[in-house]
């Protein structure tokens, strides 16, 4: 078992905890207490999000919790009704965290929402071209955002973010994506590496309170095959999932508010060449409830889009 953090290397130079605290669905002090529980347990890199309504507690929690600004990775994202409007947009979001600046900034869907919020449809502007273009030029002017990426981003909408830009085109260096051994995203994560871009992973353990197939709980967590390599560790199902996803050397965020879960999260341990093939191919299993945009599979829509817009039609049973 390890409380050594793997890292990785991105695009820019810099340096990314392969394990990280995801914050989704927490509110309030309950998330400033588990934002203070996570980082003395060891978790450097903190995943957050405008739409989570949860920065301000998340940086009440950093500042809570006495550590150096620079020994952290600060994650956050742009929400879809903010494409054309990203400069108010990230200072809102440094404002709530209480930070001068980001180590990586997302694009949190490639989708964009009007103003009021509702959904609209591919090819409305302002899109995520444009909000790439603002980003790109706060990145380069070096102050707010140390790195810019994207999230839910596939492997066409990644072909045609590059196929839009001109010559100073910046590579994303990060692309969050759901990840687990239900939906291991084998093809995405092969295109990523090639083109440099980091893959971490949402959703690691199965997903919290946003997962329908599974009435709110995750079924990875208590399925047969993890519970068998967990008891022949001695660790939990959770500890098995989130080793896995750091073993392939994808950076994996999970979210607990419970301080004895946060303790168990923070230790890795190694999993055998046969351990990782289980889970490898845990994905053909008949039971996989693939988790596709939360539910929404039925009608092959993902916040506005169809599953082909966002370029999931090959996405079943990869
Ligand atoms: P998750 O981390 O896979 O699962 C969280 C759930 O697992 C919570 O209900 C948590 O409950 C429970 N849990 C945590 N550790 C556990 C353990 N050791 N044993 C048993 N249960 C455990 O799901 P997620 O929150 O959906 O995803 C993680 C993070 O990814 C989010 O918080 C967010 O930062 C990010 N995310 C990003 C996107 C995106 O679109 N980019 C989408 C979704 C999520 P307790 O709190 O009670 O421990």
């Amino acid at each position: 078992m390890s409380k050594t953090w793997p890292t990785a290397k991105l695009n820019t130079g810099a340096t990314i905890p392969l394990l990280g605290f995801g914050t989704y669905a927490a509110v309030g002090k309950e998330t400033t207490d588990a934002t203070v529980a996570s980082i003395k347990e060891g978790f450097t890199h903190i995943d957050t999000a405008a739409i989570y309504k949860c920065e301000d507690a998340v940086g009440t929690g950093i500042k809570e919790s006495g550590i150096e600004r620079e020994k952290l990775f600060v994650v956050s994202k742009l929400w879809l009704d903010r494409k054309g409007d990203v400069r108010a947009a990230l200072d809102e979001t440094l404002e709530k965290l209480q930070l001068d600046y980001l180590d990586s900034y997302l694009i949190h869907w490639p989708q964009t929402w009007d103003s009021k919020g509702n959904p609209t449809p591919y090819g409305t502007q302002p899109d995520f071209h444009a909000a790439w273009k603002e980003m790109s030029a706060i990145f380069k002017e070096g102050k707010k955002l140390k790195s810019i990426g994207v999230s839910n981003f596939s492997i066409k909408t990644l072909e045609e973010l590059a196929s839009k830009a001109g010559d100073d085109y910046v590579v994303p260096a990060i692309n969050q994506v759901e990840l687990s051994p239900d939906l291991p995203q084998n093809e995405l994560l092969a295109y990523c590496r090639e083109k440099g871009i980091h893959v971490t992973a949402w959703s690691p353990l199965g997903g919290g309170t946003s997962n329908p197939a599974t009435n709110g709980g995750s079924v990875l967590l208590t399925h047969p095959k993890v519970i068998a390599i967990a008891e022949a560790h001695k660790v939990s199902t959770g500890q098995v999932l989130i080793s896995w996803g750091i073993q392939r050397g994808t950076s994996v965020i999970p979210k607990s508010s419970s301080p004895a879960r946060i303790a168990q999260n923070a230790k890795i341990i190694t999993l055998t060449p046969e351990e990782m093939q289980v889970l490898n191919s845990k994905h053909a299993d008949a039971e996989n409830p693939q988790r596709i945009a939360k539910g929404e599979s039925k009608t092959k829509m993902a916040l506005g889009w169809t599953y082909e817009e966002m370029g999931w039609e090959e996405r079943e049973r990869m």
